[in-house]
């Protein structure tokens, strides 16, 4: 843990106990400060309670004790409007932050010797392989990772500041709305397209959201960012024109004049002006499809920017293990390959996995976002079937009709029986059964983890019985 001293001996309000709310009322308890920790919602206050975080009704206090408010980023800060408590905070004058600036608050605190590095994450998509890519990278070449932030463990929950550690963190839109101070060593910008935009109040909002990545960088930080999108374009060459930090551009469809490039199934360092062809990605089974070689060109250059040396970096990158529910194999049954893209939540990452097969038997369908699958039309031509499920089935049979294929099937348990019987009666040699649900899963799931666990177990006892049967 990673204890909070900034606010010992005052008042500090911390409101959503969730991951990061508990991880943070624990840190500001460890540092000395008189933790008011609450929840709108009576399970989670409940599971806080369990979890030993004692709670205290922020409601009844009086505000003018707080020296902050520290919100949990699942908490509507500014858009579509401001939470209560938050107006509230304004009103009285307590600061609100969130978790990530007490990380980076007691960062800054220390002498510059005893900084530990930061690599911040973001983008739209492929933030969770990127960071833990980064962290298997460093962890494989000897060096102290902690790898957290949006993804598995909360800031401050790691272990405790060192100088020679190195923290990778995965930082959304929200949590990047609540920090000032966070300095990145490495700032990495994968990508941007319209998502969450009710929460950011529209696309400028959300842009300049993630943008706050790069404030506090200087003339010694680098930014990663990447080139394949017009958005990130555009933040890549203003930042080459007047930030102070080196910008490194990367690029999985074009051939960077200067910058790392993938875009053959090699990846590229062309930094220097002279393009270096450093290894194959193709065969890295964890980083299947040309969205996944974006996430190695950015780990490749924020591990570079680190001085981690191209050798050590490359043999990182092939083995690494990958993360479940992204382009996950979760079983091969008769020569079909299964494969887990529960993360799928948006049409931008399903179209990822949709580009990297031919021959696809595929199961979609959820709670869709407003821009449906329709752009993904130039990739059906390798949709073998669709097999819908869920609150979008009416509108991407619609959409789908007479164009590809397509069978209603409701849940996902008769989609991935239907599936594989289609796919297994065509016999042919490529099907692959890819569950990448372009849509967010909580009209049949909890969340996306259980969606694609309940796959998985499916496609197990599928092989299972199929075991048993030719036993
Ligand atoms: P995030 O943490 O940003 O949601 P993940 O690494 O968890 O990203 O990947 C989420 C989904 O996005 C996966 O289904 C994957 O297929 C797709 N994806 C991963 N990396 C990228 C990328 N660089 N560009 C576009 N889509 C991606």
């Amino acid at each position: 843990m990673i204890p909070i001293t900034e606010y010992a001996g005052r008042d500090v309000a911390v409101f959503g106990l969730g991951r990061s709310g508990l991880s943070a009322a624990r840190a500001l308890k460890a540092g000395g400060a008189r933790v008011h920790a609450w929840d709108d919602n009576e399970e989670t206050r409940a599971k806080a309670e369990a979890a030993g975080v004692a709670l205290s009704d922020i409601n009844k206090r009086d505000w003018q004790t707080f020296a902050a408010l520290v919100l949990s980023p699942g908490i509507s800060y500014k858009f579509p409007q401001p939470h209560r408590l938050v107006r509230l905070a304004e009103m009285t004058g307590v600061p609100v932050i969130g978790d990530m600036e007490l990380f980076a608050r007691a960062v800054q605190a220390l002498p510059e010797r005893a900084r530990p590095k930061v690599v911040g994450i973001t983008g739209t998509n492929g933030k969770s392989t990127t960071t833990a890519l980064i962290g298997h990278i460093l962890k494989q070449a000897g060096r102290d990772a902690r790898i957290g932030g949006n993804i598995g463990t909360g800031v401050l929950d790691l272990a405790a500041l060192h100088s020679n550690s190195v923290y990778v963190l995965e930082l959304s839109s929200y949590q990047l709305d609540l920090v000032k101070s966070l300095h990145c060593d490495v700032a990495v910008f994968l990508n941007l397209s319209p998502d969450h935009l009710d929460r950011h109040g529209g696309m400028d909002g959300y842009q300049a959201a993630k943008m706050r990545i790069f404030q506090n960088q200087t003339s010694k930080d680098t930014a990663v960012v990447g080139f394949d999108d017009l958005y990130s374009q555009s933040v890549a060459i203003g930042l080459s024109a007047r930030g102070p930090q080196k910008v490194v551009q990367i690029s999985s469809t074009y051939t960077l004049g200067r910058g790392i490039s993938s875009v053959d199934g090699h990846l590229y360092d062309n930094q220097s002006g002279k393009a270096e062809r450093l290894g194959k990605i193709t065969d890295c089974p964890a980083l299947i499809g040309r969205h996944n070689f974006q996430n190695a060109a950015a780990a490749y250059a924020a591990c570079r920017a680190l001085n981690l040396d191209p050798a050590t970096i490359m043999a990182g990158i092939q083995t690494f293990p990958g993360l479940p529910h992204r382009m996950e194999t979760a079983g091969e049954i008769g020569g079909v390959r299964f494969v887990n893209d529960s993360k799928a939540t948006n049409a931008q990452a399903a179209e990822q996995a949709l580009r990297a097969f031919s021959n696809i038997y595929w199961i979609a369908g959820g709670v869709a976002k407003s821009d449906g699958i329709a752009p993904l039309a130039p990739l059906y031509p390798n949709i073998t079937k669709a097999y819908l499920i869920g609150q979008s089935e009416d509108v991407f049979a619609a959409t789908l009709s007479g164009k590809v294929p397509v069978q209603r099937c409701g849940t996902l348990e008769r989609a991935v029986e239907a599936a594989a019987r289609d796919a297994k009666a065509a016999g042919q040699p490529d099907a692959v059964v890819l569950f990448s649900p372009a849509c967010a899963s909580f009209d049949q799931f909890r969340d996306f983890e259980h969606r694609g666990d309940v796959f998985r177990s499916l496609v197990q006892a599928m092989a299972s019985a199929g075991v048993r049967a030719t036993a």
